[in-house]
């Protein structure tokens, strides 16, 4: 086979989804049979269930970010993002980190660019919110947190000194009650080594629009995730949202005002902007796709993950899989699997997979974990917990490092060190997740037209 008749497989995204289907495209073609190419702006995975962890000091960043030079063997890498695809040319455009931007055609293409934080039309919001969604974004928090503390340590103000600690974690799911536990672990821990500071003056607040923390678990464990947070004095509101965002303040829907100069907002995802680029039909912003993964309308694109809406066959009646790991990872298996089906001329199959449950790490000996339906709750639930991260993170190397960290925490604590390196960056979410990077459908034809 000439190079020119080896079929192009381009992979979007380097996380759970992506990594998962370049590395079976590598198992299950011939070296020569095919060209893989997989673009991500950065050269890992990122293990997205842990941040909470590195969020709270508990994990070191290098724990749960996985090389992706670890992780394929022949796939060639292109450290960028895609901005853009032009599905007529079978082009995507890439911008590299350097700033240059290449087209790369492809002929099969597959998507799994994940999910941004889902922001909503309220005042200040995106100018003052923190998210939990990368590993810089975590990277700060722990920063913040920890210089919330140092600045109240030293202030003589005692407005400024209650609002400094007070924190603020919008969303009610998982990723928010996760990282309000902890952290608040974390702050509790470090007040010890403030001598001036009452570790009774520090406030957490969990708010949410919903009647119920994590429904997904279900009433019981919900219920108890909940009696755990509050026997910790973390203040959880329910049916509650946020009305106005400002620097120094928080207002929220039942007419509270919250001074505080930390508002963490996990308050959902929303599909890659890369989606919005394609010009074909979305639902919830999540990409059409049909069971098999492949894009209606769009020959050779097949899309995945939290980008898109695969129907979950197991359940029907019009039902999508959640955007979780769980899916992701087994939908990246499935798409390359039908990727190879398709470059054989064999029938696709479809994605069906059955919820295994969810682990929830409250930190400490807390947690709830509903594997296989069981429910759990305390240490039982948390060695679920962490057994289950242990099997999951894809590399021996990243097993160890996250296994002697949780020692390392257990042994000797929690440390308060505040690194710097993100200091003087600006905190938006925009800046951290590069939402405005992406090229409209019509900045993609215009590109197209200037280059024909
Ligand atoms: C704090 C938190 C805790 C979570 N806990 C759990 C849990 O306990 N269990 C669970 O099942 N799920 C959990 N999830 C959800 C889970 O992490 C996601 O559902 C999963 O990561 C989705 O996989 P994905 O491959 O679609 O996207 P991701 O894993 O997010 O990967 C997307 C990849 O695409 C790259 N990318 C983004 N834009 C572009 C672009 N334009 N061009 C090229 N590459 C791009 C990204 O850098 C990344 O490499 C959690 C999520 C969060 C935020």
């Amino acid at each position: 086979m000439t190079s020119q008749r080896t079929p192009r497989i381009l992979v979007v995204g380097g996380g759970f989804a992506g990594v998962a289907c370049a590395r079976r495209l590598e198992r299950r073609l011939r070296p020569g049979e095919a060209r893989i190419t997989l673009t991500a702006p950065f050269d890992y995975q990122l293990y997205l269930p842990l941040l909470p962890q590195v969020a709270s000091g508990v994990l070191t960043p290098q724990s749960v970010a996985v090389s992706l030079r670890r992780s394929l063997r022949r796939t060639r890498v292109v450290p960028g993002g895609a901005i853009g695809v032009d599905t007529k040319a079978r082009v995507c455009v890439i911008r590299k980190i350097n700033g240059a931007v290449l087209d790369e055609p492809y002929d099969v293409l597959v998507l799994a660019p994940g999910s941004v934080t889902r922001t909503f039309d309220i005042p200040g919001l995106t100018d003052h919110a923190l998210g939990m969604k990368t590993l810089a974004e975590a990277a700060y928090l722990r920063d913040h947190v920890i210089a919330q503390l140092d600045l109240a340590d030293a202030s003589t103000d005692a407005a400024e000194r209650a609002a400094r600690l007070r924190f603020v974690v919008v969303g009610g799911g998982y990723a928010g009650t996760e990282t309000a536990a902890c952290l608040q672990r974390l702050t509790t821990a470090a007040a010890r080594r403030y001598p001036r500071l009452d570790a009774g003056r520090i406030r957490w607040h969990v708010v949410d629009v919903a009647s119920r923390l994590m429904p997904e678990l279900g009433d019981r464990l919900g219920t108890e995730a909940l009696r755990t947070l509050r026997r910790r004095g973390v203040e959880v509101s329910l049916g509650t949202s946020v009305e106005r965002v400002e620097r120094d303040r928080v207002r929220l829907t039942d007419g509270r005002e919250l001074p505080c100069r930390t508002l963490v907002w996990t308050a959902g995802v929303a599909a890659s902007p890369l989606v919005g680029t394609l010009g074909t039909d979305t639902v919830k912003g999540r990409l059409v796709v049909t069971d098999r993964m492949t894009v209606p309308g769009l020959d050779g694109v097949f899309a995945l993950g939290d980008a898109a809406a695969v129907p979950d066959v197991t359940k029907g009646d019009g039902a999508v899989c959640p955007p979780t790991a769980q899916h992701a990872l087994r939908q990246g298996k499935v798409a390359a699997d039908n990727v190879v089906a398709r470059l054989h001329g064999h029938p696709l199959r479809p994605y069906a997979h059955k919820d295994l449950g969810l682990v929830v790490d409250l930190g400490g000996t807390d947690a709830v974990s509903r594997p296989l339906g069981v429910q759990l709750t305390g240490l039982p639930a948390q060695a679920v917990a962490r057994g289950y991260h242990l099997m999951a993170l894809r590399t021996g190397v990243a097993k160890v490092r996250t296994a002697t960290n949780w020692l390392l925490n257990a042994v000797a604590g929690d440390d308060y060190v505040r690194t710097g390196f993100q200091s003087r960056r600006r905190a938006t979410l925009r800046d951290f997740e590069f939402t405005d990077a992406y090229l409209t459908p019509e900045q993609i034809r215009a590109r197209r037209a200037s280059v024909t």
